[in-house]
């Protein structure tokens, strides 16, 4: 996706470790004209396929799915880092953060993720696939189908798309980083 692409290239910036930081656009302040069409890419890539819902995990999913929902009239559900005290009826799911260097619980309400729900998941980075991993164990536990994920940003180097596809689940991304060495950013089909 050649505006996201360009973007990333204009305001990303490398990190040590494999990170990309991108909160001029995406993760700290927004541009709500880039989550638009990032939205509309998605809806395009999944449009032959039946979807009641949409699903996410906090914070930064959040944005492009609920532009989603916006556009395709559905409710945008989103898988929980703290579990509140009110909540009951839930599933839960651990996840390694390798940006945080820790596992933490990922939870969801029975009441929103069902057996009768058709999901596409949407996240801002796919990395190693732990997120990954632990949304397909909650799709699951739950009895929904997961039928795809997508990625604002897939870093290709750190293969999360192997732990998707294994389990029998497409896997689009609208950016895909192949290297961060040196500090430099290489996209894929980009010099
Ligand atoms: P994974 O679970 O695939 O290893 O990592 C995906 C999650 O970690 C994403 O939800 C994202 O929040 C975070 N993440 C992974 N890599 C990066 C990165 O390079 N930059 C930022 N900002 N977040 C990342």
């Amino acid at each position: 996706m050649k505006t996201l692409i360009d973007r990333i290239l204009k305001d990303g910036r490398c990190y040590p470790g494999g990170i990309l930081k991108v909160d001029k656009f995406i993760n700290h302040q927004m541009d709500p004209n880039l989550m638009k069409a990032i939205a509309i890419e998605f809806i395009k890539r999944y449009s032959s396929t039946e979807i009641n819902k949409i699903l996410t995990i906090e914070a930064s999913g959040i944005a492009p799915a609920i532009v989603m929902g916006l556009l395709l009239d559905l409710p945008v559900v989103f898988a929980k880092k703290k579990k509140a005290s009110t909540m009951d009826n839930i599933l839960s799911t651990t996840v390694f953060s390798f940006t945080k260097q820790r596992e933490y619980n990922v939870v969801i309400s029975k009441d929103y993720l069902t057996p009768q729900d058709k999901v596409v998941f949407i996240d801002d980075f796919l990395a190693y696939g732990n997120a990954a991993k632990g949304i397909i164990d909650l799709c699951q536990q739950a009895g929904a189908e997961l039928v795809g994920m997508g990625f604002i940003i897939e870093k290709t180097f750190q293969h999360g798309r192997k732990v998707i596809e294994a389990a029998g689940v497409r896997c689009e991304s609208l950016a895909m980083i192949e290297s961060l060495d040196d500090c430099k950013i290489k996209l894929k089909g980009i010099d």
